[in-house]
């Protein structure tokens, strides 16, 4: 049974409000640099980099590649 335009809109709708600021993890490592270097210096994160932490959390593959680069930094500061 084909879905109706009432139900293709409505799934139109979810995947919309789904995802509405989420990063791929292109985009992700495209700032994660940056946003290890925030975190390590302390300064308040804008809101592209809020987007990266949130995706962060939620995203075990660029979190690792987080940590490595935070190590990384660390200990060209050490
Ligand atoms: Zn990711």
């Amino acid at each position: 049974m084909p879905l109706s335009k009432q139900q293709i809109s409505t799934l139109i709708t979810l995947v919309v409000n789904t995802t509405p600021d989420a990063l791929s993890c292109d985009d992700c490592l495209g700032d994660v640099a940056q946003f290890a270097e925030s975190e390590l210096v302390g300064t308040s994160l804008c809101e592209s980099l809020l987007k990266v932490r949130e995706h962060l959390k939620n995203c075990p593959c660029c979190n690792d590649e987080y940590q490595s680069l935070l190590e990384a930094l660390r200990s060209i500061d050490a």
